[in-house]
């Protein structure tokens, strides 16, 4: 059972999928993104950004645009290329490739023939071993021929927007998608190979009510996703336009939506998934779960993950790379890095290089929020101790030594507890969400 401390809620925290976060990126030259990609070994990571979906949600935050003009979409796609071409060429012949994750906007805003190229593309240029592939999909624009893509690829991992089952919802947030729309989806996606399957779901929409939310749950348990990201909708119509046209009156208030979230992880706990990280849930076989039971769950920038490499390289626009000292993120402007990397130019636009100091506080964030705990020695001193306290008392943390636990009914305040060892988070308030 969670306890609603509103004080303890009131200040916006990130969602930490780096340290620092993206607010705290500055220019940056690609001089630097290109030393750190000279440097890297091992296992990496590559993410692919596609920029574009059919249909533009009200409530989006991602960087995407309307995939309407042929036009665009091909010569966004052909800059890409010349991006892999460059990027491929600068690392060392040491680094191979282990995952590939297609994410944006819709990776299936653009036809399957032009993922099966981009694949061949990524397959031809760069040191691929054995790779796990996965892959973020709109349902309104699935179809057979997209599904037989993916089965013909190899990819086993994907990831539906769903958000809710529940019409009035759908149509506040402009996405309206039957039920037997996100069905068809899925069969398809078994058909052709995919054994991990997620489902994203949102609390905390316009005229969503704790029954809406239920409904959307079982309706979600019946589908049987193998995981399931349960996030709490941002409003933040000042910093994201297209948000506002969604009504700030029509949204459950703070105290609701800790309802919601709490009414999430009952059922969702009930139903035999398992809790993973502050947001997530998976069944006990998805590897997911198995990371997190092993200690091995990660948080990078596609949030909770089982990917151990410590490089994931971000091709496309907006995409970042992530380095053990270095966060890089490419031109957001489509226009600007399809200018830059058809002239085969490093797209590196704003990034930060991370200092000893932001390294040790990343991994006792990441360890706060992936496995609950963490040995906070290097920075406990007595504004730490303070800062600590009020959730200490409230036993929504324990403090052994200097192992910090988040307890079982701290899981809502994760974030808000992590957020205290983020030495840049008073400057950047405004930039993010309510933690629940
Ligand atoms: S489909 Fe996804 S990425 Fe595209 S507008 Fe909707 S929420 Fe954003």
């Amino acid at each position: 059972m969670w306890t609603y401390h509103p004080d303890l809620l009131a200040t916006p925290v990130p969602r930490y999928t780096s340290y620092p976060t993206a607010a705290e990126f500055g220019p940056l030259s690609a001089t630097h993104f290109a030393e750190a990609l000279g440097n890297a070994s091992g296992a990496v990571s590559l993410y692919v950004h596609i920029p574009f979906c059919e249909k533009i949600c009200f409530y989006c935050g991602c960087n995407t645009g309307k995939s309407g003009k042929r036009q665009r979409l091909e010569s966004y796609l052909d800059a890409l290329v010349c991006e892999i071409d460059l990027v491929s060429d600068m690392l060392r012949s040491d680094a191979h490739v282990r995952r590939i994750a297609f994410g944006g906007g819709s990776p299936n805003a653009i036809s399957p023939t032009e993922f099966l190229s981009l694949v061949d593309c990524l397959i031809a240029r760069f040191k691929i071993d054995d790779p796990t592939f996965s892959i973020e999909l709109d349902p309104r624009t699935f179809s057979a021929e997209w599904a037989q893509a993916i089965g013909s690829v190899g990819i086993e991992r994907a990831s539906l927007g769903v958000q809710t089952f529940a019409p009035h919802c759908q149509e506040a947030i402009g996405r309206v998608q039957p039920e037997g729309l996100i069905e068809h989806s899925v069969d398809l996606l078994r058909q052709n190979g995919i054994t991990s399957l997620n489902f994203d779901l949102m609390y905390g929409l316009p005229h969503q009510s704790q029954d809406d939310l239920h409904d959307s749950l079982q309706r979600t348990v019946a589908i049987a996703p193998d995981r399931i990201a349960l996030f709490g909708y941002a409003h933040v119509p000042h910093l994201i336009a297209r948000q506002r046209v969604i009504d700030g009156n029509a949204l459950p208030d703070p105290e609701e939506r800790f309802a919601m979230a709490q009414l999430g992880h009952a059922y969702l706990t009930e139903q035999g998934y398992r809790s993973i990280g502050f947001d997530h849930f998976a069944k006990p076989s998805d590897p997911l779960a198995q990371a997190s039971a092993t200690g091995k769950l990660r948080r990078n920038f596609q949030g909770f993950t089982d990917d151990q490499s410590l490089v994931l390289i971000g091709l496309g626009s907006s995409a970042v790379s992530s380095f053990p000292k270095l966060l890089a993120q490419n031109e957001k402007n489509s226009g600007r890095y399809r200018m830059q990397a058809s002239q085969s130019r490093l797209t590196t636009a704003v990034g930060i290089a991370r200092t000893d100091d932001d390294r040790v506080r990343g991994e006792i964030i990441e360890a706060l929020l992936c496995r609950g705990s963490a040995t906070i020695d290097p920075v406990l001193d007595e504004p730490v101790l303070n800062a600590l306290r009020p959730f200490i008392e409230l036993e929504l943390a324990t403090l052994d030594n200097d192992q910090l636990s988040i307890t079982a009914s701290g899981l809502p305040y994760a974030r808000v507890i992590a957020a205290l060892f983020d030495t840049y988070r008073p400057q950047s308030v405004r930039r993010f969400s309510s933690a629940v």
